[in-house]
């Protein structure tokens, strides 16, 4: 039998957010928090033209996109790193820092990844509990040891979808020691409304230990695709390039990259639908009698604790796959309207 790293018998496994049908063939599958809408017809012109190149492999350095994201938020092209969807900038923050013994801090319950890519890389996860669903950036502060090389911090967190003010984060960052890294996961934060819920490339632009984890997946429309990026200082970013695996970003997803920032206005508009979709879904669940913690992105979570998997086996009846955390709670994607209405009835009907 050929053998594997002992990591592999106790890593927990990415359960993916799943889709269900109904006999009558109804599904919303509200349980990736991905967009609701088709692709703009500009985007999928650009892919079906670069289709024709496909034969060759991709710019490897990203050149087109790695630009046009640096033009994007004024920021130098050298502090701009892009991997296979954000979760692969992910992994490749934990490879650079990843070494016997080397600990990294965050929020628990998360996004699903974090525990995962520590294992992968030979990290040790240091899980500092959320308090009332939201980060105990206190806590996290001080689990911070000689160990410590990396802390992420999600805003909006993924599950609850809570975010952290501007004078919180900029109280931690104080605190945190300029040779560890600290990553603000902003996978959602195009659905930011909350002006006090800060932009992280504003601490990026002033402290170079402090770098943001951005996607094409959510906002944008491209989960099926995989592109994601990192914006960070010279010494961040070049190690991120570094260990990326070479051509992981696919020539049609830097493409269509490329084609989404060019159309970011039309999408930006679909994302204000979705955040009054969510302001509506959120108030319609509170006026049922729910608790909803206040929610800045593309997701509500309900707390439901022993009842997670019933509440998750109701929704299905009624066609919405939503991501249950067994014992837990549940998070549900703000999807079109007719998708949320089938959720509030569920909800309704549990209740
Ligand atoms: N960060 C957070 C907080 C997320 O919720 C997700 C997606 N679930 C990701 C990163 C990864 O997204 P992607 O790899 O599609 O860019």
């Amino acid at each position: 039998m050929p053998r594997f790293r002992a990591i592999l018998d106790t890593m927990p496994a990415y359960k993916p957010g799943k889709a269900v049908l109904t006999a009558d063939g109804r599904s919303y599958k509200l349980s990736s928090n991905e967009s609701p809408y088709d692709p703009l017809p500009s985007v999928v012109e650009a892919i079906a033209e670069g289709a024709r190149q496909i034969n060759r492999y991709p710019d490897p350095g990203c050149a087109q996109l790695t630009e046009a994201i640096a033009q994007r938020y004024d920021v130098p092209v050298e502090h701009v790193a892009l991997g296979a969807g954000s979760v692969t900038v992910a992994q490749q923050l934990f490879e650079t820092v990843g070494e016997p013994g080397a600990e990294v801090i965050y929020a628990w319950r998360s996004f699903e990844a974090y525990p995962l890519l520590a294992d992968l890389a030979g990290a040790v996860s240091v899980q500092v509990p959320l308090a009332d669903e939201e980060h105990d950036l206190d806590a996290m502060a001080a689990a911070v040891t000689d160990r410590t090389r990396m802390i992420f911090v999600c805003n909006p967190n993924n599950p609850t979808g809570v975010s952290i003010r501007r004078d919180r984060l900029t109280a931690f960052l104080d605190k945190i020691p300029d040779n560890i890294l600290v990553v603000l996961d902003e996978a959602y934060r195009e659905y930011v409304r909350d002006e006090d819920v800060p932009d992280g490339l504003d601490f990026y632009r002033e402290r170079r230990n402090v770098c943001v984890l951005r996607t094409f997946s959510k906002a944008y429309g491209l989960a099926g695709l995989r592109v994601g990026y990192l914006i960070g200082h010279e010494p961040v970013a070049g190690a991120v390039r570094k260990v990326m695996v070479p051509f992981a970003v696919n020539h049609l997803a830097q493409i269509a990259a490329c084609a989404s920032l060019q159309a970011e206005a039309e999408l930006l508009t679909r994302v204000e639908t979705v955040v009054k979709e969510r302001t509506r879904v959120r108030e319609a669940l509170i006026a049922q009698g729910w608790t909803v913690p206040p929610t800045e992105a593309n997701f509500v979570w309900l707390r439901l604790g022993e009842r997670t998997m019933d509440f998750a086996a109701a929704c299905a009846v009624e066609g919405v796959a939503v991501r249950p955390f067994a014992g837990e709670g549940a998070r549900v994607s703000i999807g079109d309207p007719e998708a949320n209405d089938a959720f509030l009835k569920a909800a309704a009907a549990f209740l």
